[in-house]
């Protein structure tokens, strides 16, 4: 072999190969890369940045695959992502529109005025406490999630902004679902609509794919391209991040895990200046068939409010998912959990592959849980 095809042959080995150029993928190729790590990320899709892609439109960032806000309490993560971009101070404070009745979110005091024309937070709490039904079981333990929100605060919040929306999002009754999807959601007796918690939050200013561009800054990268096809492309690699669904990996050897699924509906609009006057709308009745309508401009345009001519806004449609959909939430039940913990367990006895992300844990994480991870992970190699 002369020494130019050598060359050739050395250039198509990796260390790692990493399918999925979401933020898992990214950031772990970044690391790995300051490792002196050669890496090659492979996305099936034709783009980078997987759920966090934006699209520039019409002048503003969209958000292809639904609204992300980036939120954390990790100091450590917070140093970490503002490496790649500095943001802005959006502060999320969503709307809901129950019928013709406008409130604010989180549920705070805003809410608790709005819907019993209360003032202070000792009459809100009177009364939650007049309304609220404690939970059934013997030990005080909410079975589902009505009877968790129905003992916290009471009919009226239940039924006005979580029943409509929530079996909408699902596409299950709230009897049938756990009462973990609705706590990450905060209950204060303050005046704050910030709908987190967390010390840290903001946009982008240049968008998330210029993230996602930035952490993979001198890594290979191959768009439009499954892990499937990798196998006849003459490339080899020592291991392997698998960012993809771990059933999927495995050609769904004990079955499907399943998921929620969304449909985005995007639409220009030409000549409006602000078609909701705020980034988040959410419809808590039953009877429309979105749970969200985002404003994207309101994303970006934060201070001045220079908002420019024309908008972009995007529905967001919740589905039952089906087999070969875009997998957006998992169902975290009995049964599902327990088929991902089989899957689990035959990852365990994969020598050189790796599983990350939300779609290998079978978990719906924040953006922020998936860069700790994804450090983790490469710290752990390194
Ligand atoms: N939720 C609700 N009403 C709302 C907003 C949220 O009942 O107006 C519930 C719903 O069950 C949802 C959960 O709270 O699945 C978590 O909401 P979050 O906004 O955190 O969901 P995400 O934006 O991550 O989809």
């Amino acid at each position: 072999m002369n020494g130019d095809a050598k060359a050739l042959v050395d250039d198509m080995h990796y260390d790692y190969l990493i399918v999925g150029a979401g933020l898992f993928g990214a950031v772990f190729a970044h690391e790995m890369k300051e490792n002196d790590k050669k890496c090659l990320v492979i996305d099936r899709r034709d783009h980078i940045a997987g759920n966090i892609y934006t699209k520039n439109i019409a002048g503003i960032d969209v958000h292809m695959y639904g609204a992300h806000i980036f939120h954390t309490g990790n100091e450590r993560v917070w140093r970490y992502i503002n490496r790649f971009t500095e943001f802005n101070n959006f502060v999320n404070s969503p709307i809901a529109l129950y019928h013709d009745e406008l409130y604010n979110l989180p549920f705070n005091m805003n809410t608790f005025s709005k819907l019993w024309n209360v003032k202070t937070p000792d009459e809100a709490r009177a009364k939650i406490k007049e309304q609220i039904v404690p939970a059934k079981s013997a030990d005080g333990q909410a079975a589902n999630l009505e009877e968790h929100v129905l003992s916290m605060v009471g009919r009226d919040v239940y039924e006005k902004l979580i029943k409509g929306y929530t079996e909408k999002q699902w596409g299950r009754d709230c009897k049938d679902l756990p009462a973990d999807i609705i706590k990450r959601l905060p209950l204060r007796f303050v005046y704050d609509n910030n709908y987190f918690n967390d010390r840290y939050q903001g946009i982008p200013v240049d968008g998330y794919t210029s993230i996602v561009e930035k952490l993979l800054e001198g890594v290979e990268v191959r768009t439009g391209i499954d892990y499937k096809q990798m196998s006849g492309s003459g490339d080899t690699w020592d291991k392997l991040l698998y960012t993809g669904a771990i059933d999927e990996y495995f050609d769904f050897k004990l079955g499907h895990l399943e998921y929620r699924t969304l449909e985005f509906e995007h639409e220009v609009l030409e000549n409006v200046t602000d078609y909701q006057g705020n980034a988040v709308v959410n419809f808590t009745e039953r009877e429309i068939p979105y749970t969200r309508i985002i404003e994207h401009k309101h994303f970006s345009k934060v201070g001045g409010r220079d908002l420019g001519p024309d908008t972009v806004i995007t529905r967001e449609y919740p589905m039952e998912w089906k087999v070969g959909d875009e997998p957006y939430y998992p169902i975290n039940d009995e049964k599902n959990n327990s088929l991902y913990a089989r899957y689990r367990q035959m990852a365990e006895q994969c020598d050189n592959v790796l599983f990350g992300g939300r779609l290998g844990a079978y978990r719906y994480y924040d953006m922020d849980k998936i860069i700790e991870a994804a450090l983790d992970m490469a710290e752990d190699l390194k």
